[in-house]
């Protein structure tokens, strides 16, 4: 599980003796490893990516009756979907109300907004009605202002006059009130979104994938696309285990996005978040930190994002620390280091999990999702993708399925490009550190 450079002694007083280098919620929820079974020559529908996107639109061709085939390079469920921090928000705020109101006017600006709240509710609903045993909780969410700037920023963005239907009841919380809801001295108080919820990924993950094989669609693991040709009569998918003919694709890969699709590939920028995981605390620590069951983020650019364990034993903690960076040795310091600059009592609280994941981008902070040279897409939820991967997904499947609710008004944005960018995100490494001193300079 250890590094070699962690062998060596580096950071070796950080890490529990029993670390692991991999998501917490695998040991909740052990990371089902599906049979090899042959790929048919053809399907109805081919998913790529077995992620939530990927699975709820193949819950929704499967359970219409098409014949659906989902393919996943790794083991399935590798991706984000089992690595996320579990927070559920409404996932659409990166793009900002104003911002989408001068390029797609009111009317438009409402109904994209709106996505985002349906997105937070219908997870709610769809996670009772499908009986997922997931601990999903609307527990709220705390915004921590890290400055009396970033304060009234909050208030101003909290208390604009949004038009009835985009009201989220949230409220402020003054840096006098703020010990109710969290024991840090850091923040200049906050703001809570109360409808914000919280769930486990992993078990939302292995709840979905249980519900698409009952519904008949098959899961291949360890089955990557590799390429999507147009044909006369419909696309076949090469594999690294064969072709597969199919009258529907669906591209469900996210922050993982490859060469096998440019398109997509050159619109989406993964970006590495991280996340740790406290060994278990003592209950009243937790209890004085963290008083509620709120999931947390704060105002800064290289956001962090926390909470508890759904058995309040631990603090899982996220935050930006590399672009891409796969080694521990390496981003476990810096987001200690964050941890306890909020928690200055956690300085010698040792590590117990510590694991990233590449979420997906896009240029102006929208999810997107359509239909491109006859393959469906939808992904850039913008590292928000809990409530909204699976939504969209089930948008994308609806729409396979000739349903009419399958319409979404982010059909109807556009996905852009730039000329300079194929896939490989150079411009963030400055674009991080900028952040890093803007942040320290506030
Ligand atoms: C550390 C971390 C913390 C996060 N925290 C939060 C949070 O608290 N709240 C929130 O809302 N969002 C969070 N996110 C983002 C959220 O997890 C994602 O937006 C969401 O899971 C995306 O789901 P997906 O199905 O689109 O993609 P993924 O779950 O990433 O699945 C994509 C899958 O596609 C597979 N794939 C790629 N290419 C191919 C190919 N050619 N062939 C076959 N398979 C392929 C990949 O192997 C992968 O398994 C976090 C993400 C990370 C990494």
């Amino acid at each position: 599980m250890r590094s070699q450079k962690f062998a060596k002694g580096i950071n070796a007083d950080l890490f529990a003796a029993d670390y692991k280098a991999a998501p917490f919620w695998w040991d909740r929820t052990p990371r089902p490893v599906l049979d090899d079974v042959a790929l048919p020559a053809r399907a109805d529908v081919v998913v790529i990516g077995s992620g939530y996107t990927g699975l709820s639109a193949a819950l929704q061709t499967a359970r219409a009756g098409r014949h659906t085939v989902v393919l996943e390079a790794e083991e399935v469920g590798w991706g984000c979907s089992t690595r996320n921090g579990g927070q559920v928000a409404t996932g659409l705020s990166g793009a900002g109300y104003p911002h989408l109101v001068q390029k797609y006017g009111e009317a438009m600006a409402y109904d994209i907004v709106r996505e985002g709240h349906s997105a937070l509710e219908w997870i709610g609903e769809f996670i009772k009605s499908e009986d997922i045993d997931c601990d999903f909780r609307r527990s709220g969410r705390l915004y921590g202002a890290h400055s009396a700037r970033a304060y009234e920023a909050l208030a101003r963005k909290f208390g604009a006059k949004l038009p009835a239907g985009l009201q989220t009841g949230s409220y402020m919380v003054p840096k006098s009130e703020l010990n109710s809801e969290i024991d840090t001295q850091l923040y200049h108080g906050g703001a809570v979104q109360p409808r914000h919820a919280a769930l486990d990924p992993a078990r939302y993950h292995q709840g979905m994938l249980d519900k698409v094989v009952q519904a008949g669609a098959s899961v291949h693991a360890r089955c990557a696309a590799l390429n999507i040709d147009r044909q006369k009569d419909g696309l076949v998918v090469a594999t690294s285990k064969g072709d597969i003919a199919a009258r529907n694709v669906v591209v469900a890969s996210n922050g993982y996005t490859g060469k096998a699709t440019p398109w997509m590939r050159n619109r989406i920028i993964p970006l590495g978040s991280y996340i740790l995981a406290t060994e278990p605390l003592e209950k009243d620590v937790i209890n004085r930190l963290l008083p509620t069951d709120r999931m947390i983020v704060d105002t800064r650019k290289m956001v962090v994002y926390y909470r508890t364990c759904p058995e309040r034993r631990r603090i899982i903690f996220g935050g930006r620390v590399s672009v891409s960076e796969p080694d521990p040795d390496i981003t476990a310091p810096p987001l200690h280091r964050q941890m306890v600059r909020i928690f200055p009592e956690l300085a010698s609280t040792r590590i117990s999990h510590m694991w990233m994941g590449l979420v997906g981008f896009s240029f102006d902070y929208l999810p997107h999702m359509g239909r491109q040279d006859g393959v469906h897409y939808a992904m850039g939820y913008c590292g928000s993708g809990v409530s909204l991967a699976g939504y969209m997904g089930m948008r994308i499947g609806q729409q396979i399925a000739g349903l009419p609710e399958g319409d979404s008004p982010l059909l109807r944005t556009d996905f852009q490009a730039r000329a300079y960018y194929r896939g490989n995100p150079w411009f963030m490494r400055p674009a991080l550190y900028y952040y890093k001193m803007r942040d320290a300079l506030s």
